[in-house]
């Protein structure tokens, strides 16, 4: 079956196109960073405020330390153990096939965001 990428974290785990060509969003939601396409961001349909939307849930989601929404759906080897949260190395692969740049490894912040 085809995945499609989540723009927010770079999971490539999508069922669904996360939007239409009118911009509207699938309602699915992403089994890693937690967003749902259309609902998160429904407020907004211009395509620069989407973008701007998905940039501030991402910064949040890695603030509170990139844990993974569904982890049970999520594949195990990129889970660090005895938590929820992803592995750097996979959440770094993930974020770079969007264009995101994020200064990790930041051990400070997943240091300050663990549980
Ligand atoms: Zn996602």
């Amino acid at each position: 079956m085809k995945k499609f990428r989540c723009p927010v974290c770079g999971f490539m785990g999508l069922a669904k196109k996360p939007y239409d060509s009118n911009l509207s969003g699938s309602g699915e939601i992403c089994q890693c960073c937690g967003f749902q396409f259309g609902y998160d961001d429904q407020s907004s349909q211009a395509r620069k405020r989407i973008q701007e939307f998905h940039d501030s849930y991402r910064i949040k989601w890695l603030f509170e330390g990139a844990k993974v929404f569904h982890p049970s759906s999520f594949p195990v080897e990129y889970i660090q153990k005895n938590s929820t949260r992803m592995t750097e190395t996979q959440l770094i692969r993930q974020l770079n096939t969007i264009g995101f740049k994020h200064n990790v490894p930041n051990k400070k912040l997943m240091k300050t965001t663990m549980n």
